[in-house]
């Protein structure tokens, strides 16, 4: 049962022999989206308020790494980790300082690699040829945020890049042995059951190594939580995106390495949907109701060249 879809926690186990924990760091980035580049309302879905919340943070990047390891250690016996540079755009500065801040977290001991979250609009030649040398002694993911596939939503969420800027990334990230990451979202309230079926079968085509997919969440403090208040719209149900799942994953490259498949939105900031099962019995029932199925990742995959 547990290998109905390519699950990433099994990759992990299989290429280290045990659990590598993610230390998620905020390295002081901010977003081309929100200082004025490319706008400064952000993309509709993303919360104002962890902006905010973050300048409060007085930790430095050691300090953070060296607390998130010490706690790790003690929660769940684990001697390796990936540092995580997860909050806003974490390759948006000159290349001097992108150097200093990576560098500064692989020097931890036990510390095996970086995951490195950014938008693909934020990303240029330079940034990968050092990634790239890092990848002889470490395993560097670098992660695009996408979101959708269809160029009418990344205009509606206000994301300031189309698709064709995730390809452009994607293209120069190629054959430098840097793992990459995208993230999209399910469950726009434009976007039909299709689209997101549809939404598999174009990420397939893609040299992806692992995906994150989030149903959406409609986050407090956000542009979306001020439309869904105007004029309230429907989101997904816990029975219904499980649907949408098993049919994306069954369309999806067998291949592709799943990190996330739900969003995990603290219950004070959540608005929308409320389920009344947790995470992890979704997960669970997703597992059960494919074994019943006797379906999995990539049973209905097409391997067709683009
Ligand atoms: S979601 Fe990411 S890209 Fe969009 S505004 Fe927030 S930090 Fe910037």
């Amino acid at each position: 049962m547990k290998h109905r879809y390519n699950q990433y926690s099994s990759y992990i186990k299989n290429k280290y022999g045990q659990r590598v924990q993610k230390i998620p760091v905020d390295a002081g980035f901010t977003c081309p989206n929100r200082d004025g580049t490319l706008s400064v309302g952000g993309c509709i879905y993303c919360n104002n308020s962890s902006f905010s919340r973050r300048l409060l943070s007085p930790l430095t990047l050691s300090e953070q790494i060296k607390i998130g390891i010490e706690v790790a250690k003690k929660k769940y016996k684990v001697d390796k980790f990936f540092i995580y540079f997860q909050s806003f755009t974490n390759t948006y500065a000159c290349l001097d300082y992108l150097k200093e801040i990576y560098q500064t977290a692989l020097a931890f001991e036990g510390v095996v690699g970086l995951c490195i979250g950014t938008r693909p609009d934020c990303i240029d030649k330079e940034k990968l040829d050092f990634l790239e040398d890092l990848t002889e002694k470490f395993d560097i993911t670098i992660e695009y945020g996408l979101e959708s596939v269809y160029d009418l939503t990344l205009s509606k969420i206000n994301r300031g890049h189309n698709f064709q800027a995730f390809e452009n990334a994607i293209n120069l990230t190629l054959n430098r042995n840097i793992q990459i990451c995208t993230h999209i979202i399910l469950g726009f309230p434009w976007e039909s059951s299709r689209q997101w079926i549809e939404t598999a079968k174009i990420l397939s085509k893609y040299p992806i190594d692992f995906l994150k997919v989030h149903n959406l969440h409609v986050v407090r403090e956000t542009k979306l939580f001020e439309i869904f208040q105007e004029s309230p719209f429907k989101t997904l149900g816990a029975e219904e995106y499980l649907e949408i799942i098993i049919e994306f994953l069954e369309n999806l490259n067998p291949q592709i390495i799943i990190q996330r498949l739900l969003s995990d939105t603290p219950i004070d900031l959540l608005i929308s949907p409320r389920w009344e099962i947790k995470n992890s019995t979704f997960l669970n029932n997703l597992l059960i109701e494919m074994s019943k199925r006797n379906t999995y990742q990539g049973r209905l995959y097409e391997n067709i060249p683009s």
